[in-house]
């Protein structure tokens, strides 16, 4: 018998490398320091809203998200028109390069930075354009703003930068704005905002910029990663391009239910954070102090910079310790900062393995 065609995938499917999720724990000693989440359990409120939302599952959510965007336009004092959600800020980013580009048409992003960033661009038929970052690890805003095309529709900007923890200045954001043309839809991915200790003013750049669109997320400070929301706040005619391209009910009700009730305790959420940025900085400076040479981090990760052969066998020194970081080929390890408990045995393994430090 002939052999038959199979269905095929889009050559741009086929190439996609796979996404790298930070790997699983293997048993209740690992610690998961591997994809920034929040060591914390969610707050009673957020829990009990979790629990009352559970029995309405058998259907299905308001569609258009109306309370958990009203809740979000009353937080920021914006309009509910600026504002769009989806399924985390990952699934509201693809709405939007959905919403902006056609095949060809170019995303520029600095690299290394969110993984994510190149695969829904090719996944959209868009062109991703990498602009590599600065020698001290920080976004090359010059760099980003000549990348800038005729087919440029899109510049990502992600502060603080996943994996190197560097933040942009407010200055640093009106400078890259003030570089680029007014039809370039400038984003700035603010996912990990609640650890920075200096953060833009996003809300006066967005008055300000009307190509601005900032990104958030209730996953990392927020500790709803597993719900999935996230949402964006732009110009009204950009957020309704992201409400039109979202998937219909991609927030569950459940997931709406949990963010308004997030954003009801926002005081003890920002508490949390600090609390998490000064362990960062208890552990950066340890970990200078064993040697290492580490860039200044502004989110609840630390990121050392190491070449290949040393980062494998500083990734297999914390996998031996029962600890998920995350190598990055050609970069180096993203390690999430955690319980105090956590961080000890993080600064125990770069004790014992300083002799890789540069
Ligand atoms: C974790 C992260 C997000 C959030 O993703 P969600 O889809 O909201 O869970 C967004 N941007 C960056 C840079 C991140 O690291």
């Amino acid at each position: 018998m002939k052999s038959q065609p199979s269905p095929q995938l889009r050559p741009a499917v086929e190439s996609l490398p796979a996404y790298v999720a930070g790997r699983r724990a293997t048993s209740a000693l690992t610690e998961p320091l591997a994809s920034n989440e929040s060591h914390h359990l969610p707050v009673p409120a957020v829990l009990s809203a979790i629990a009352r939302a559970a029995v309405r599952v058998n259907r299905y959510p308001d569609m258009g998200s109306l309370s958990l965007r009203e809740a979000i336009a009353t937080h920021l004092s914006v309009g509910l028109d600026q504002v769009a959600v989806g399924p985390g800020s990952v699934g509201v980013l693809a709405q939007l390069i959905t919403a902006m580009c056609d095949p060809g048409d170019e995303v520029i992003f600095a690299w290394r930075s969110f993984e994510a960033y190149p695969i829904l661009c090719q996944v959209a038929g868009a062109t991703a354009v990498k602009v590599p970052l600065a020698a001290d690890e920080r976004h090359d805003l010059d760099a980003m703003a000549a990348a800038v095309t005729d087919r440029t529709k899109v510049i990502l900007l992600c502060s603080p930068n996943n994996p190197t923890g560097t933040g942009m200045s407010d200055a640093d954001v009106r400078y890259l704005l003030g570089k680029v043309p007014s039809s370039v839809l400038v984003v700035l991915d603010e996912a990990y905002r609640e650890y920075a200790a200096d953060s833009p003013d996003s809300l006066k750049l967005l008055a300000d910029f009307p190509n601005l669109c900032l990104l958030r997320t209730f996953s990392k400070a927020y500790g709803l990663a597993s719900l999935r929301v996230g949402y964006a706040v732009a110009a009204p005619a950009i957020a309704e391009g992201l409400r039109r391209t979202q998937i219909p009910f991609s927030v569950s009700g459940v997931a709406e239910a949990a963010a308004v009730a997030a954003l009801g305790v926002t005081d003890d959420v920002q508490e949390r954070a600090t609390e998490v940025a000064a362990e960062r900085d208890r552990v950066l400076a340890a970990a200078r102090e064993l040697g290492w040479n580490l860039p200044d981090s502004a989110a609840n990760f630390i990121w050392i910079r190491l070449e290949d052969d040393l980062r494998e066998a500083l990734v297999d020194a914390f996998n031996e310790a029962e600890i998920l970081v995350r190598g990055y080929a050609g970069d180096g390890v993203r390690i999430t900062i955690a319980s105090r408990e956590a961080n000890d045995r993080v600064l125990a393994v770069l004790a014992e393995q300083a002799s890789l430090a540069g």
